[in-house]
């Protein structure tokens, strides 16, 4: 027998610095042994201090760790205070990130409640000014982050990409005795813009700690390709993400396949999800996938997994599809209480499947399974706790019936012990 390798519980993860983004006592390490952190981004205008507080809480609330807010402004800027008191009133400690763009050097320099409210600041290098702006407009910016002890990332985007080292690469390129493809040098573009601007930012005054990396594309090779060479040449912290991964289905496929590459790969210490809400959809799905994407490859547990067969021709009707919904809203919607009271119960497999062909064995390999009668079975439904059939149920409330035995696992399991 050729033994096939059981994969580690955890990928193994790069070694990187450890940067700490900070609001009040509440620290979120990045990087170096700490988790892969979720972030998300608001849409709200920042002038709307209270829309924009709103929409923080709610990612937040969804799991987000980090929330950066688009400070482009005068008026965005003099929100930014505002936003963080209303984030205090509320409860949320959630860090805010800043979003800097052409005019970040005025902002941060000329609004100091907003360089102070903001925990981290996100500076583009294709952004800052051109010609002999750029290094004096950059340099503003990185004392600002220097004196106020805050962590910047240098967030280098294909889309803004600095077209002065690009030409200059070109140049040199095409003048090389074996050119590479225009590709390749786009690569090496966004490579050195954020390498040259990281070593730049230490010189200026921050810890190398301090500087994280992101070099966002919107291919999901060209996102693999680049990172894996980033990943070689730096040991800074790097934000991962496929900028523009668009609507829905499509964006959610593309962001999670270069993801789940990099970071079985160890590569990644923070993800963004960027997906372009339809019309009337909820900001918080981008960080709902983030967590997915995170549980789904074993690097965190966030809730409770619910597995459920796809259904074919033996399910006799939508029953088991229903269930499996609704065993995932109720332990979704109780996860906030539970998490607290119950340590550890995100860690929970549930299995519903719709018929005796995989459904037994399904279930017997999660926590608590069901598995529903198929055409033709029986109408009862075993239910395997620990592996073992505990139950056989029957009738027309089996969902609230086994949603009872879910809670009561869960209390047996999790609950703290009764006092004696
Ligand atoms: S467990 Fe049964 S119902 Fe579900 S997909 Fe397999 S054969 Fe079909």
């Amino acid at each position: 027998m050729d033994p096939v390798p059981i994969p580690e519980a955890t990928p193994p993860r790069r070694a990187t610095l450890q940067a700490s983004v900070r609001w009040g006592a509440h620290v979120v390490t990045v990087g170096g042994d700490a988790p892969v952190r979720v972030q998300s981004m608001t849409n709200t205008d920042t002038a709307d201090a209270i829309g924009t507080a709103i929409q923080v809480r709610a990612l937040a609330q969804a799991g987000s760790e980090l929330v950066r807010i688009t400070v482009d402004t005068p008026e965005a800027a003099s929100a930014v205070p505002a936003i963080r008191e209303q984030l205090d009133r509320m409860g949320v400690d959630v860090p805010l990130i800043g979003d800097f763009h052409y005019n970040g050097h005025t902002l941060l320099t000329q609004y100091p409640g907003c360089a102070e409210a903001l925990s981290k600041y996100r500076i583009n290098p294709g952004n800052v000014g051109k010609g002999a702006k750029k290094d004096v407009q950059f340099a503003q910016m990185i004392e600002v982050a220097a004196r106020r002890d805050k962590p910047v990332r240098i967030g280098v985007n294909w889309g803004s990409l600095d077209q002065e080292l690009l030409a200059s690469l070109m140049d040199a390129n095409a003048a090389a005795a074996t050119p590479l493809p225009a590709q390749q040098v786009m690569y090496e573009a966004l490579i050195r813009s954020a390498l040259d601007s990281a070593a730049r930012a230490v010189e200026l005054g921050l810890r190398p700690c301090q500087v994280l990396l992101s070099c966002k594309v919107s291919g999901v090779r060209d996102l693999i390709a680049v990172y894996r060479a980033l990943s070689r040449r730096c040991d800074h912290a790097l934000h991962l993400g496929l900028t523009e991964a668009g609507m829905g289905t499509k964006g959610i496929v593309a962001s999670s396949s270069a993801l789940a590459v990099l970071l079985q790969e160890g590569i990644g210490d923070t993800i963004r999800v960027s997906l372009t809400p339809a019309p009337g959809e909820a900001r918080t799905q981008e960080v709902v996938v983030a967590l997915e994407i995170l549980q789904a490859l074993g690097l965190r547990t966030f809730v409770p997994s619910v597995t459920a067969c796809p259904g074919c021709g033996r399910t006799t009707s939508s029953v088991f599809q229903e269930l499996a919904q609704q065993i995932d809203v109720h332990l979704r919607a109780r996860m906030p209480e539970w998490r607290a009271r119950y340590p550890g119960v995100e860690g929970l497999r549930v299995a519903v499947m719709g018929c005796i062909v995989n459904g037994p064995g399904e279930s017997r390999h999660a926590d608590v399974g069901i598995s529903l009668p198929g055409t033709g079975e029986q109408p009862a439904a075993p239910v395997f706790i620990d592996g073992i059939k505990r139950h056989t149920l029957r009738g027309d409330d089996i969902a609230a019936q086994f949603i009872d035995i879910v809670n009561r696992y869960i209390e047996q399991r999790w609950g703290a012990p009764a006092a004696r």
